[in-house]
């Protein structure tokens, strides 16, 4: 990346999704992500522009249940990929402390040294927030059941024995096999559409930055879980982009 596109101009009316992109160039630089990390997140991007780039009410909601359900749950694990980690680490190492629960990472290219690299980012985080979060992932002895390859690959005292997962941008084949295994599946997606957002138990359509900040406030005052439905909620999603479209011209 060059000096000039590292630069971002604060007075872009666009600023906060561009500073996003920008670390995930930077975590791009560090080894972190798989080339395909930045389509995916482009991909992203192009549903949160559809979405005004804010958190919308039904995602809100959303978020509570999510809240509520690792609160409630008996053994939680928040999954992290690349860029999850890249993009809110700090974040989900401080909701995994509120929660007293480890954080695995699990990653769709495995190599060694994205795995290196990404067990340090998180181990400095850790530290530079004084917690001592427990951080799984770097030994698997498991599989996740249905999924072949490095993929499958999962920690005993994380993801495989854990009754709810948080899942930020997950890919769909694997939300859908820890669905499977009979887990409680929340995923965090800004595509209502995906396979991800409609095979998980709740589906939080928002950008996973503000959605990691909204878990921060919500967890201590320990929402209850209600009887979830959501399709309704993917709808309500898909119905505000709608709407918000066929408003723009008017
Ligand atoms: P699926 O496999 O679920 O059908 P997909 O193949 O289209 O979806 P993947 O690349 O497997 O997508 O998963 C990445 C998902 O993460 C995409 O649906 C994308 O919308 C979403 N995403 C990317 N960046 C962000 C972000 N910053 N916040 C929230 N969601 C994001
Ligand atoms: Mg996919």
């Amino acid at each position: 990346m060059s000096d000039e596109e590292n630069i971002v101009d604060p007075s872009h009316p666009r600023y906060e999704s561009l500073m996003i992109r920008k670390k995930v160039a930077e975590a791009g630089v560090k080894g972190m992500l798989a080339d395909s990390a930045m389509i995916a997140h482009g991909r992203g991007e192009a549903f949160d522009y559809l979405l005004g780039e804010q958190t919308i009410p039904s995602a809100r909601e959303a978020t509570k249940e999510a809240a509520a359900r690792l609160v409630r749950a008996r053994k939680p694990v928040l999954s992290l990929n690349g860029n999850a980690i890249a993009l809110a680490g700090q974040e989900f190492l401080t909701i995994a402390s509120q929660l007293d629960c480890p954080v695995e990472i699990n990653i769709f290219y495995r190599t060694p040294e994205r795995m290196g690299a990404l067990l340090g980012h998180l181990k400095m985080l850790n530290t530079k927030l004084g917690l001592d979060v427990e951080i799984l992932g770097g030994v698997p002895d498991a599989r996740i059941e249905g999924l072949e390859g490095p993929r499958g690959a999962c920690q005993s005292n994380g993801i495989f024995e854990a009754d709810t997962i948080l899942v930020p941008l997950e890919d769909g084949d694997r939300c859908e096999a820890l669905v499977a295994m009979g887990k409680e599946v929340l995923v965090i997606d800004l595509n209502p559409l995906s396979r991800s957002s409609r095979g998980g138990t709740v589906g939080i359509v928002d950008e996973v930055t503000r959605v990691a900040k909204n878990l921060i406030q919500m967890i201590p005052q320990k929402p209850q879980p209600t009887d979830w439905n959501n399709n309704q909620a993917l709808q309500a999603a898909l119905n505000h982009i709608t709407t918000s479209m066929s408003d723009r011209f008017a």
